[in-house]
């Protein structure tokens, strides 16, 4: 292999000549230039372990969702017991607090892997850039100066408000942190027609077009081998206690959710720049109807849960419980499907997990359905979105609630599903 000098690649072949006796006499060279099979190549191979990283944080985060929710479960369920001048409530707090962190980093994980639910609605870009930019600039500090440029025209796409804002605060604490003398951070918003050819060296995926919301900052920059990997979990050239590694990690898992891509620029001494390619859709932006919390209730009916989590199960019975239900308990699909047929006329609502061993919270139902036309149903899962998804449980208009489950949202929930008009 030749080098062709900067970043192309050559593929040199050597065709040797012979004479009539068979000696090689000469030979013919050909050179040819392989620098879009080897970017291809190199595109496949992060994507692939991209990929990787995150099916096995996927599956850790899934694990501890399930613990986390036994966690927080119990400890709110003492809570509730305890007097207000009980003196093990501080105890009770700080378990609280802990398992609210450790929810915190399963989250981020789930980010990553992009297994988390996420809430996308038509909205204007430029309107979250708009609201987030107070709390960017109190983030950043007073040595650094925000700087916006938002396109004129509205740029509507589909996504969870609340992911993207995540998204710009960690770019934001990242340009901060690559400018301790301080420096400038600009913003910039626009709509851009990206065709196949762009497209196909970027790596990216349909051509047509895109919201690009650009994040530049004049700081330390990154050389190549750091800026190859930077979206991966856990890395960090941060000191110990300064960086988690996961900020870029987050961003990354939230705009491949949101069906986009991302691609950063920099240089060492010449600052960095991170471009974000979000799909462009035709619709308009809808109002969000304002949910006040209720305060949690509960009630009489009969509840059949089927979750194969043993310590998930036994909390989710005690807070039903705790809140009047009568609870019918099954330890997997099967279970659940011959509890259904033995109490069939009882039950007024399954709660089932999506994902168990022998048959899933989907066949449950459609098998319930099957025998009792008009049952309700309440799915949870700690493995959301791309599950459910496929197996079309939001597509349908089904309830689910995603674990860790709250005590207080889950009594919500069970009341929503139950009181909505058949
Ligand atoms: P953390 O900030 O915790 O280190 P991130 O995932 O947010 O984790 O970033 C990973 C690494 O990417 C950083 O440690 C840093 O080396 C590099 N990096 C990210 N953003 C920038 C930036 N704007 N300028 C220079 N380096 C950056
Ligand atoms: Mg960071």
């Amino acid at each position: 292999m030749t080098d062709l000098g900067a970043r192309h690649y050559a593929e040199t072949k050597s065709y040797p000549l012979t004479d009539s006796s068979g000696a090689v006499i000469s030979a013919i060279e050909t050179i040819t230039d392989i620098t879009d099979k080897r970017k291809l190549e190199e595109q496949l191979r992060q994507a692939q372990k991209m990929e990787a990283v995150g099916t096995l944080a996927g599956g850790v985060a899934h694990d501890f969702n399930n613990i986390l929710t036994a966690i927080i479960g119990y400890a709110t369920l003492s809570k509730m017991k305890m007097q207000a001048d009980d003196p093990q409530r501080a105890s009770i707090d700080q378990i609280l607090s802990s398992a609210e962190r450790a929810a915190h980093l399963t989250q981020s994980l789930l980010a990553f892997s992009r297994k988390q639910i996420i809430n996308p609605k038509p909205v204007n870009l430029n309107d979250i850039v708009k609201g987030v930019e107070k709390l960017l600039q109190r983030l950043i500090g007073e040595d650094i100066e925000l700087s916006t440029r938002l396109a004129g025209a509205d740029l509507v796409v589909m996504a969870d408000a609340g992911q993207i804002e995540q998204v710009l605060m960690n770019l934001a604490t990242n340009a901060r942190d690559a400018m301790p003398d301080g420096g400038v951070i600009t913003l910039t918003t626009q709509g851009l027609d990206l065709d196949e050819d762009f497209m196909k060296v970027h790596g990216f995926g349909n051509p047509g077009r895109y919201a690009v919301i650009s994040v530049s900052d004049t700081g330390c920059g990154m050389d190549e081998a750091t800026r190859e990997k930077i979206f991966e979990p856990f890395f960090t050239t941060k000191e110990l206690g300064r960086g988690t590694g996961l900020g870029l990690a987050i961003v990354y898992g939230i705009v491949k959710q949101h069906n986009g891509n991302i691609a950063a620029y920099s240089e060492p001494g010449k600052g960095t720049t991170f471009r974000m390619y979000l799909p462009l859709i035709t619709s308009s932006v809808e109002e969000p109807p304002a949910l006040p919390a209720a305060p949690p209730l509960g009630g009489t009916e009969t509840i059949l849960l089927a979750e194969d989590d043993k310590d998930v199960r036994s909390l989710t019975m005690a807070v039903l419980q705790g809140f009047g239900y009568h609870v019918i308990e099954a330890v997997d699909g099967q279970d659940a499907l011959a509890k259904f047929r033995k109490h069939m006329a009882d039950i007024d609502l399954l709660l089932v997990d999506v994902v168990m061993p022998k048959i899933g919270g989907r066949d449950v139902y459609d098998a319930a359905k099957t025998i009792r036309p008009g049952i309700k149903v309440l799915f949870s899962s700690g493995y959301p979105a791309d599950i459910i998804h496929k197996k079309g449980i939001v597509d349908e208009g089904l309830q689910f609630i995603s674990k860790p489950v709250r005590p207080g949202d889950l009594l919500r929930k069970v009341r929503e599903v139950l009181d909505e008009k058949p």
